[in-house]
Formats: structure tokens, sequence, C-alpha cells
């Protein structure tokens, strides 16, 4: 039997899911990349569209949708705070009524599908680094709530669909990634600080910029989905995929001085509420598991994204589309 599947990603045409689009076009299998490109747009996956093992739907996932497929990675869904929190409720809806669709799709078509989950789901920490037996401390009437407890219900939804009704399951919890074809408006650190940098203005940093982040170039993590998605079934994780080179906020906000060349100065704003105060994941389960582990460590990938930074043309980039 040929080991070409037909894949679905859905949020396919966003950071994240247009280098697993292409990934996966590149090992030659049939590519669906399924988005409403609320916090994307078309020029992510433009370059795809020609080949002939690639196909783009638009269409929103909390809308049920009839595909055949052998394997789905369920990407759809904002991913930024500012994102997220535009419109709270549609971010819960996306991702429980877009976990119920594309389970049901797997369910029937009996395809492998893979969430995309987060270390949202352990909320502020009060375990360091975070383990995937530990459960998170959630506000669940927070601003982040939407998202967080949302991620956490479609982790849920993925246990109980694979409990009761045998779907071949796979849930990755990503910690924060970064990399060329990040939104620059996304208001994520990485693309904040870049952007600013670049055009001279002040770095917002957000409370005092103690609180820390442990950030995975998008390669090594596109190469921990794609991993996972290939584990023994036995294994359906929660699995962490993240770097765990841990770094401040005012440690980032200098290196990106130092590799930008800028003259910028910091300006201190509010930390937001339920900011985590810190964060880093514990990867010996995926070291064990999957053999892997992330190969680019911050100043490389933070030259690559600042490169592509530098070569994209910030007027083609708007907003998220309104009244969703
Ligand atoms: P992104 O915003 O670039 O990609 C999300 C994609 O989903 C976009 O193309 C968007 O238009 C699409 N989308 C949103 N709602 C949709 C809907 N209702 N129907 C169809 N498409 C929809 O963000 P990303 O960083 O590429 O994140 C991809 C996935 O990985 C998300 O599920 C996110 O929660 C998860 N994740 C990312 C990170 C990270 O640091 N990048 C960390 C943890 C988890
Ligand atoms: N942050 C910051 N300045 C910014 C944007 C974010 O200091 O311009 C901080 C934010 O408060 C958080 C960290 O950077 O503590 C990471 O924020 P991001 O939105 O990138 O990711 P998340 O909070 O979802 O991990």
């Amino acid at each position: 039997m040929s080991s070409l599947k037909r894949i679905l990603v859905t949020g396919g045409a966003g950071f994240l899911g247009s280098h697993l689009c292409e990934r996966l076009i590149d090992e030659g299998h049939d590519v669906i990349c399924l988005d409403n490109f609320f916090t994307s747009q078309k020029t992510n996956i433009v370059h795809l569209l020609p080949k002939p093992n690639f196909e783009l739907i638009r269409h929103d996932i909390t809308l049920p949708i009839f595909l055949e497929v052998d394997e789905i990675y369920n990407l759809a869904c904002p991913a930024a705070p500012g994102h997220y929190q535009y419109n709270p409720i549609k971010t819960m809806k996306t991702s429980v009524m877009g976990s119920i669709n594309v389970l049901g799709m797997a369910r029937r078509c009996r395809a492998k599908v893979l969430q995309a989950s987060t270390s949202e789901v352990y909320g502020d920490p009060q375990v360091h680094p975070q383990v995937e037996s530990y459960r998170g401390a959630v506000n669940p009437i927070g601003p982040r709530a939407c998202y967080e407890e949302g991620k956490r219900a479609a982790e849920t939804l993925f246990m109980d669909y694979h409990r009761r009704n045998r779907v071949n399951i796979r849930i990755c919890r990503i910690f924060n990634t970064y990399g060329p074809r990040m939104h620059p408006y996304d208001g994520r650190v990485i693309s904040n600080f870049i952007r600013q940098a670049l055009m001279g203005e002040n770095l917002t940093i957000f409370g005092e910029g103690t609180q820390t982040r442990s950030f995975c170039y998008r390669d090594d993590l596109v190469e921990g989905l794609i991993r996972m998605m290939n584990a023994p079934d036995e294994f359906v994780g929660p699995v962490n995929l993240g770097n765990s080179g841990e770094f401040s906020m005012l440690e980032l906000a200098e290196l990106v001085l130092e590799l930008t060349g800028s003259r910028s100065k910091p300006a201190f704003l509010p930390l937001p509420a339920d900011d985590p105060l810190k964060r880093q994941p514990d990867i010996a389960l995926a070291r064990k598991k999957l053999g892997w582990e992330p190969t680019i460590p911050l100043r490389e990938g933070l030259l690559r994204t600042i490169e592509w930074f530098r070569s994209i043309d910030l007027g083609h980039y708007r907003p998220p589309t309104p009244n969703y």
C-alpha cells in the first residue's frame, strides 16, 4: 500500500499551518488546506496553489464539512492573545465545535487526527518546568479563558472520542513558537519587538519584563507535529513540544535590539490580566517517545525571523477581520 496520504490541515493558511502544508506537500502527500482566513492571508499559501497535490478550501471549521481523508492536523484557532480575545465567544466555538467536527470526520473516515493544543492549558503554572501530568492553574473566568478553556475542552473531546469511539488521536501541547510568516501585527511579543525595532519604535514591555517564555523555532515545531502524527498508535499524548531555553522579556528585548542593530528604547506598559509569569516545557516525553528535540537556538531563529520581517511589505497585512 502507498504511504502517500490525503491530509487535511485546518488552519492551514496560518503561520504554522502553512509550513506544515509545505512539508507535507514536499513529502508527496495530497494536502487539503482549510481556512477561513480570520488571522491569516492568502500570501502565506499562494505559492502552493499551483501544486497538483495541494487544494485550498475557504471554510469555517465551526461548521460541519464532509471530506475523505486519512489524516487531520487540527490547527484552526486564533493563537495570539489579541486575536483570540478579539471575539472570545468565536474562539471558544472554534476550539469546541471545530474539534467536534474534525473528530466526527475522523470517526467516519477512520482517519488519524492531531490536535494543536497549547501550553496555555497549564495557565499561570505553579509547577516549573511544566510536565504533561501537571493539571494547570487556569482562571476560568478571565480574559484568556476563551482560549485556555477552549483548548482544554478540545483535549477532553479528543480523549472522549478516543476512549468511546476508538478514534485514533494525537494531542500536542505547543509552547510559544515563532518564525517567518508570523502575522506582523498579531501582538505576540516576538512579532511586536522585531517590528518595533525595525521601525525605530519603542519596544513595548508589559509589566517589568521579568516574566519568562521559552521560544521554539517553527521548523523544529513542525517536525515535532509530524513525528507525533507518525508515532505508534498507543502513544496519543498529550506531549509537550517546545524549546526549553527560557528567557525573560527583558532578555528577549535586548537580544532583538542587538540582532537588529536598532536604537529603539524599552517602553514599560501594564502587565495584562492573567499573563503567566513563567513558562518552560519539560520535553523529556517528546525526547523519549518521538526522538525529538529542538535544534535551532533563539539567536539563530531570531536572525532568520528578522531577515523575513525585513523582506515583507507591512502595508500588505491587515488586522483581523471585524464582525466575527
Ligand atoms: P495562526 O493564527 O497563524 O493560525 C491559525 C489559523 O487558523 C489561521 O490561518 C486562521 O485564519 C485559522 N482559523 C481561525 N479560526 C478558524 C475557523 N473558525 N475556521 C477555519 N480556520 C480558522 O496561529 P498559529 O500560531 O499558526 O497557530 C496554529 C495552531 O497552533 C493554533 O491552533 C494554536 O492554538 C496552536 N498553537 C500555536 C502556538 C504558537 O506559539 N504559534 C502555541 C500554542 C498553540
Ligand atoms: N509581551 C510584551 N510586550 C509585547 C507583547 C507581549 O512584553 O509587546 C509579553 C506578554 O505580556 C507575555 C509575553 O510577552 O508575558 C509573551 O506574550 P505573547 O503574546 O507573545 O505570548 P503568550 O502570552 O500567549 O505566551
